[in-house]
């Protein structure tokens, strides 16, 4: 892959924890306005691929590019600063604070800055983004009053706050019922209709075919398939890593 092909790419990225290797070279490309699945099974390697592309982790080796540009290595707050954004798989927001706040607390420096100055402004911008995830109606509560599929759409708000043209979301759909699964799927479509490019990892696929163009799904740190939903779910390698065990 060369840096113009996606808007995200990754070429043989490699990252060790002393002798495990948890990604093992993995190259990707994601194209803009996709929503890519990336899927594996526990301990695949999918969060430690995020954290290397998202700057929350130096790669050992490999390349990343985003936008064209070489971002290997690059500390989190850059990433952001160029339009990138993720969610946690273990996420924390602030228990004391209320939901709108704990998402203006996301904005940007620059544009809290940038906004400071005009009465009520950022949290203006905050309930909006609260309304484009469907959190309209919890505003002022606190994250603890909040039931689990609200937690999750609070994390993603978190992550939308400073617009980002690409976002990683980490296992959106965990513990979530399949009527949670399908208004969380209709929250990440809006997203992509007005132009946002998504990665979604997921460990198993329910949910996550009916949302996605495209899978790339790893085993080991490493690429087993990729393609269509209905490719992906014929594969026998990936038949195999899900029964075989
Ligand atoms: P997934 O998100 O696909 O479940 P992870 O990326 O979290 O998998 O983990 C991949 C492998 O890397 C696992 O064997 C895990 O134990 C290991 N690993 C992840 N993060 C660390 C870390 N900070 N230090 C040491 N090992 C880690
Ligand atoms: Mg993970």
């Amino acid at each position: 892959f060369g840096p113009r092909d996606g808007i995200l790419v990754a070429n043989d990225l490699l990252k060790q924890f002393g002798g495990l290797t948890a990604v093992d070279e993995l190259s990707f490309a994601v194209q803009e306005q996709e929503i890519l699945g990336f899927i594996g099974p526990n301990g695949a390697g999918k969060s430690t691929t995020f954290n290397c592309v998202t700057g929350a982790y130096e790669p050992t080796g490999g390349t990343v590019w985003f936008k064209g540009e070489d971002v290997t290595g690059l500390e989190a707050h850059e990433m952001v600063k160029r339009g990138m954004a993720r969610t946690f798989q273990d996420f924390a927001p602030l228990e004391d604070r209320s939901v709108v706040r704990n998402v203006e607390l996301s904005l940007a420096p620059d544009k809290l800055f940038t906004l400071s100055g005009v009465g009520g402004e950022t949290r203006r911008l905050a309930e909006e983004i609260c309304r484009r995830v469907g959190l309209g109606e919890v505003l002022d509560k606190t994250p603890d009053e909040l039931p689990h599929a609200d937690m999750l759409k609070l994390e993603l708000a978190k992550a939308i706050a400073n617009e980002p043209d690409l976002m990683l979301v980490d296992e959106p759909f965990a513990g979530l019922s399949s009527q949670e699964v399908t208004e969380l799927s209709e929250i990440l479509e809006s997203l992509r209709q007005n132009g946002m490019t998504l990665i979604v990892v997921d460990h198993n696929m329910r949910g996550l075919l009916q949302l996605i163009d495209r899978a790339f799904v790893i085993q080991f740190g490493s690429r087993i398939a990729d393609g269509s939903p209905d490719e992906i779910t014929s594969n026998p390698k990936v038949q195999e890593a899900y029964l075989g065990g």
